[in-house]
């Protein structure tokens, strides 16, 4: 396997490339499964009506309707907790791998400074809500990239507290800006968010559909959201190659966590432990892999 993004960087920087882990499966797309409901026979017969082909999630789209999608089959706690996953089912057997996410990044080797790049567009509000991570999805268009190499948005999601430490000191809370190039490489980006006192317009908007979530799918075509707003100024980070840090946590995925937090009120942390609840998956071992921190001065 090769990670164009951390090999750039090493290679840039004079440090043989680490020897990465496997991808047991490509991603953890359990939440494309709908539950089937009578909203979705309602929408699947307008569909039917019109003369040309009309997709189901359009008709939401245009209506900003609640859609159930189907909850997972596992949580952050007792029985269906993180300790648990890798014995819920085959496919999560990656949990219990030697590569996992999040880490400890202290310690990291510091490298020259080598900029992320990101061009996000604005698109309209797209979550979907599982029942343990709210993700926003994001349609095709907006990229992030170094040395060249281009990873596109394809959503984000947030973890309360955050998951990645810093001298075992982890943020009030954690965004991962989900990417994957065209060999589909996953890259994420983390960002710390630490509470202050500074409302944020993005998770706002963001925010208002958190509480009537509750496992549903929600389309807002009038509400415009770019997640370059949910950025630091100063985009230095920490680069290390680790897994998705929920089931079915697949290994070789290349993470930046940012290391300068962004301000965000602490209503907003208060509204998401309401609405979704605790959703950190403990630090996990390094067993020996590389962190690199690349930072601007
Ligand atoms: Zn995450």
């Amino acid at each position: 396997m090769w990670y164009p993004l951390l090999d750039w960087v090493k290679v840039r920087n004079g440090i043989e490339p680490m020897c990465p882990g496997s991808i047991f499966s490509t991603d953890g797309r359990l939440l494309r499964r709908r539950a089937r409901t009578h909203r979705i026979a309602i929408t699947s017969l307008l569909s039917l009506l019109l003369p040309v082909a009309f997709p189901v999630h359009a008709w939401h789209s245009l209506l900003g309707l609640q859609e159930p999608v189907t909850r997972v089959d596992w949580g952050y706690a007792a029985d269906r907790g993180p300790e648990h996953w890798g014995d819920l089912a085959p496919e999560y057997a990656a949990c219990k791998g030697e590569r996992q996410s999040p880490v400890d990044l202290s310690g990291g080797q510091r490298v020259r400074y080598s900029p992320l790049s990101f061009r996000y567009r604005s698109s309209p509000l797209s979550i979907v809500d599982n029942g343990s991570v709210i993700r926003v999805e994001t349609p095709p268009g907006s990229y992030m990239s170094v040395g060249g190499h281009r990873y596109q948005l394809e959503g984000f999601h947030f973890h309360v507290p955050g998951e990645h430490r810093i001298g075992g000191v982890a943020p009030d809370m954690e965004l991962h800006l989900e990417h994957r190039d065209q060999q589909g490489r996953i890259a994420i980006v983390a960002v710390f968010m630490r509470v202050g006192r500074r409302m944020n317009s993005i998770l706002s908007r963001i925010w208002d559909h958190l509480l009537g979530m509750q496992g549903s799918r929600f389309y807002g075509r009038q509400t415009g959201i770019n997640p370059r707003f949910l950025l630091p100024g100063d985009q230095s980070y920490y680069a290390y190659v680790g897994s998705l840090t929920e089931p079915p946590c697949t290994e070789g995925v290349e993470w930046f966590v940012l290391a300068k937090p962004v301000e965000i009120d602490r209503s907003y942390v208060h509204r998401f432990l309401r609405a979704v609840g605790p959703n950190a998956r403990p630090i996990q071992p390094l067993n020996g892999r590389a962190v690199l921190a690349s930072l601007r001065r």
